[in-house]
Order: structure tokens, then C-alpha cells, then sequence
């Protein structure tokens, strides 16, 4: 920690940088610690982020709804045990409301640029507007830049197409020939949600997938009495399910663990006692460990892939046409709509906001070979600069609220030391940057996520960009900031 001089209390003006799960909860708990002159830019015109974005059939979360929901806004109206995407957005949208977040968002505003220059940070949003914070929180989410495949002549396809976040609600899809392209968590749970609705469904298997069996129950009106009138039970729902999930997430950073061979032995069941056709069992039976990519959670995807009307078309895609999808072995598959559920640019993170930090020192030039930052939150020169679900954070089967409220915790006591003039500048130095990754890269290699697939997980030297230790370390880590690991500047 470099010595400061102490500069007195003062008011910070505090911006925050998105308004989905992340920016919502940093405006409530900002209020809570006292600070009053809070502005989000969010460039959309409603709040939710990925739940406002996404919005195709079958959407739900993936961790329990009791667990995937903030700690200080328990809900006892869950409908299932894992609640539709709609009524996970209207939670979120309900909240803001409820703790008068909504006054402080300035929606229609992409911040494009942000530099640091004399102590604070200069912010200019797509239209025009500039203002001046003392502390910028981004909150822009990880899972947020869709990705597109490459396939030859995609935009010679007569169909109708688009991508799974950006859901075209007036293409109808009943009684038309759908075709879906991607298996991860939300082609499975398309796949489940339309296979009934559909004249043809065909599914384009590249990587086949891990299927976690888990049954999606609605609460009874009983049950849902039951957490209205005691609170201390929601809670203790909310404990438990978040200590059963920290299993979880200690289970996948120890790829011998009995946690994970558990895991397998659940997954190898589903597909085993599920699947009954033996050619289509080999062609979803994944080559590689399971929870090695993202786990899918499903209770009704097997049931679904075998219904008559449903297709695996596991030949490569090679070229796209106007009636349909022609694949390595020749076969045309003919489709009216065509779906790219190929996820998400995981690490595109704030861009293409330009941020400048100290001496125009630039984010393009710190991330010129993959984004980094110190405990995912704070990058070297950028001060008073912080991010919520920044690079290399811990992502798994659990919940990323969770994750963002011990983060936001530990981003708070930093501001703290802003605002009570222990300093006016305060940023990760390059030594503990440096020093976390070399530990983080190391500790990596005893996860299952490097037991021999290709994930989103992994950056570009096959490194999974994701905490690797138990989810207990991180939330010990995240309980206090370490002062050595920062440039103090008074
Ligand atoms: C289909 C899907 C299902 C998921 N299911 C789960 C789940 O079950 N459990 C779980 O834990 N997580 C899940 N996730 C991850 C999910 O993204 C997080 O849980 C959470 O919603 C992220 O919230 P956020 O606020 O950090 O980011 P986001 O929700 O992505 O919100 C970021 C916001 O920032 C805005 N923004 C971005 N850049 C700018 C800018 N420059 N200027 C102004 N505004 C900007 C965006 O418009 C957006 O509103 C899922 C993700 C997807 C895509």
C-alpha cells in the first residue's frame, strides 16, 4: 500500500454502468451505505439485462429461484422451483421499483467513453451527454454480446432467423420446421419448450452435452403461504440452498473430488436409463468429463430430443441456403425458422465503451491480450474504476447474484475509503494483479474444467477464465479488502 495523505470526508458522485441484476443492486446497497448521488446509464429502455434481453420459449433460471434471487428481496411467489425467465425479469423490475431505483437511471444511454483526467472520470454516453463521477461501478454484464457462428451463406437462408437473445416474437413457430443451432443451456431449453408446438424440429449437434436430470416442480399456494407468513424459513432456504450450491462449486474446481465423480454418475444415469434408442444414445453421449463445460440442467430434454417430430443432426453444418441447412454429409434439412443459439462474446465484458485510464493508458491496450483484473474487480491505473461479474470471476451452476452481492460488499469498502478521505485515488497495483494470476493460473489446473474440452470457459490459452478455488474462499476473500494489494494515492 503506498503512503497517502489523508484528505477529509467528502460526497462522491458515483456512477453505475448498466442497470440489469448487478447495476440494481449496487444503486439499493449505495443508498443503504448513504450515498445519495447515484446515476445508472442503461442503454435499453427498461432495467433486467440479460432477463430483458432473452425471451425465448422455455427460458428459466438454471440455480433454484429461491437461491437465484437477491438476499435483502426474498420472494415467496416463486412459481417453480426453477421460475421462468418473464418472471425472474418482473422480479428484478418489481425490486428497482420497490427501492426506488428507477429515479436514478438515465435508460436510452450507453456510456461509449470514460477517461480518467485530474481525479475523476469523464463519462460521454451515445447521445451526447457528458458528466463527471468520482467512482465508476461497472455493471455490464458478462453474458450480454451475442455470438454469432460463421456459416457459409447464413444470409442466403428465405426463413426466418435470428439469435436466441434477440427472440423474434411476430416468426411463428407452430406447425413450422425449426431448426436450432448450438447445445448449450438454452438450445436444451428451447428445444424442450417447442418440440411439442413445432411441425419439425431439427436440433445441429456440434458438441454433444452433460445432462444434469432435475425435476422442475411448481409451489404449491401451501408452500408459498408458508414463506409469505414466515420469512426466517425463506431464509433459511435461501442459506441452505446457497451452502448446497457451494458444494457444487468446490466439487468442479477439484476435478478427482467425490462431489464430481457424483456429478458424473448422475449424468451417465440420465443418459443411460433416458435415452432408449442405442444410435442416438452414442450421438448424445459427450466424449469428455461431465461439468467440464457449463452443466445443463433438465429435467425434460431427453424426453424431448426423442419425440418423433425431433431431429439430432449431428454432421457438421457446411453452408446455409434459402430453404434450409445443407450439413457435411450431404443432407439438406429444410427450415422455415432458424434459430443460433450459439451464446454469448464471454469476454467482450464493457466493450466497445472506450476507457482511458490514468496518463491515457487505454482498457484496449491492459486487455490487448485477454481481459484481467485484480479479484475481477479492479484493473492497475484504472482508480476509483470497479466491476461487478468482471473477468475471471467464479462461473458455474450457481448464483451469479450471489456472486455479485459479496463482490459489491467488498467493492463498498473501497468506496468507503474514498469517501472518508483515507484517500482519492485507489486502484489494484500491477504486483497483485500479476500475482493473482500466476496463483489463479496455477490453482487452474486441477479443475475439471481443463480435463480435455473446448467451453467459453477457457481464454485463448486454454486457461479457464473462472475462479478456481471453493466458493468458501471466495467468500472469505471477498469479507475485506487486502490494503497491499492497492495504490492508495492521497
Ligand atoms: C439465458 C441466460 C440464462 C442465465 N441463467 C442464469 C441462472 O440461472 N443463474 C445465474 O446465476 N446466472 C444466469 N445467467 C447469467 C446472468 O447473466 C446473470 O445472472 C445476471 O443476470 C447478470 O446481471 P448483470 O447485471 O451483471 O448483467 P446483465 O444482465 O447483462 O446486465 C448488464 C446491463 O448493462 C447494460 N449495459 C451494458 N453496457 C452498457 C453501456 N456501455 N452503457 C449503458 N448500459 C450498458 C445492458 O444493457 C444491461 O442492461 C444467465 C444468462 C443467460 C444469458
Amino acid at each position: 500500500m503506498a503512503a497517502v495523505t489523508a484528505t477529509g470526508p467528502r460526497e462522491l458522485r458515483i456512477a453505475v454502468i448498466g442497470a440489469g441484476m448487478s447495476g440494481i443492486l449496487s444503486v439499493i446497497e449505495l443508498r443503504k451505505a448513504g450515498h445519495s448521488d447515484v446515476t445508472v446509464f442503461e442503454k435499453a429502455d427498461r432495467v433486467g439485462g440479460t432477463w430483458r434481453e432473452n425471451t425465448y420459449p422455455g427460458l428459466s433460471c438454471d440455480v433454484p429461484s429461491h437461491l437465484y434471487q437477491y438476499s435483502f428481496a426474498l420472494d415467496a411467489e416463486w412459481s417453480r422451483r426453477f421460475s421462468p425467465g418473464p418472471e425472474i425479469f418482473d422480479y428484478f423490475e418489481r425490486v428497482a421499483r420497490d427501492h426506488d431505483v428507477m429515479r436514478s437511471i438515465r435508460f436510452g444511454e450507453e456510456v461509449t467513453r470514460a477517461e480518467f483526467a485530474g481525479g475523476r472520470w469523464h463519462l460521454e454516453t451515445s447521445t451526447g451527454h457528458r458528466d463527471t463521477f468520482d467512482v465508476v461501478i461497472a455493471a455490464t454484464g458478462v453474458l450480454h454480446r451475442p455470438r454469432y457462428p460463421v456459416i457459409a451463406g447464413l444470409d442466403d437462408f428465405a426463413g426466418a432467423m435470428f439469435h436466441s437473445a434477440r427472440w423474434d416474437h411476430d416468426v411463428t413457430i407452430d406447425g413450422a420446421r425449426v431448426g436450432i443451432v448450438g447445445t448449450g443451456s438454452t438450445a436444451v431449453q428451447i428445444v424442450s419448450a417447442i418440440v411439442d408446438r413445432v411441425d419439425h424440429l431439427t436440433l445441429f449437434q456440434r458438441t454433444a452435452q452433460w445432462i444434469m436430470p432435475q425435476p422442475n416442480p411448481a409451489y404449491t399456494d401451501e408452500e408459498k403461504a408458508a414463506y409469505r407468513s414466515d420469512p426466517g424459513r425463506m431464509a433459511e432456504l435461501h442459506r441452505s440452498l446457497a451452502d448446497a450450491f457451494g458444494l457444487f462449486a468446490n466439487a468442479i474446481v477439484d476435478a478427482s473430488s467425490p462431489g464430481i465423480k457424483m456429478i458424473e454418475d448422475a449424468c451417465l444415469a440420465n443418459l443411460e436409463d433416458n435415452v432408449h434408442d442405442p444410435e442416438l444414445r452414442e450421438r448424445l453421449r459427450p466424449t469428455y468429463r461431465a461439468a467440464c463445460k457449463r452443466l445443463i440442467i433438465s429435467g425434460d430434454f431427453y424426453g424431448a430430443i426423442q419425440r418423433p417430430n425431433a431431429e439430432l443432426v449431428t454432421s457438421a453444418i457446411e453452408l446455409a441456403e434459402p430453404s434450409g441447412v445443407r450439413t457435411a454429409d450431404g443432407v439438406l434439412h429444410e427450415l422455415d425458422v432458424l434459430v443460433l443459439a450459439t451464446g454469448f462474446e464471454a469476454d467482450a465484458f464493457m466493450r466497445p465503451m472506450r476507457l482511458v485510464g490514468r496518463d491515457g493508458w487505454t482498457l484496449d491496450d491492459e486487455w490487448a491480450q485477454r481481459p484481467n483484473a485484480y479479484l475481477s474487480i479492479s484493473i492497475p491505473d484504472f482508480p476509483n474504476f470497479f466491476m461487478l461479474n468482471g473477468p475471471n470471476g467464479p462461473v458455474g451452476n450457481f448464483s451469479l447474484i450471489e456472486v455479485a452481492e459479496l463482490q459489491f460488499a467488498y467493492v463498498l469498502q473501497l468506496v468507503e475509503m474514498l469517501r472518508d478521505g483515507t484517500c482519492r485515488e485507489i486502484s489494484a497495483t500491477r504486483a497483485a494483479m500479476d500475482a493473482h494470476e500466476a496463483a489463479r493460473t496455477e490453482a487452474a489446473k486441477t479443475t475439471i474444467w481443463v480435463t480435455g474440452c473446448n467451453s467459453w470457459y477457457l481464454d485463448d490459452r486454454g486457461v479457464p477464465a473462472a475462479w478456481p478455488w471453493t466458493f468458501a474462499r471466495f467468500r472469505e476473500v471477498m469479507s475485506a479488502p487486502v490494503l497491499d494489494a492497492y495504490e492508495l494515492v492521497g
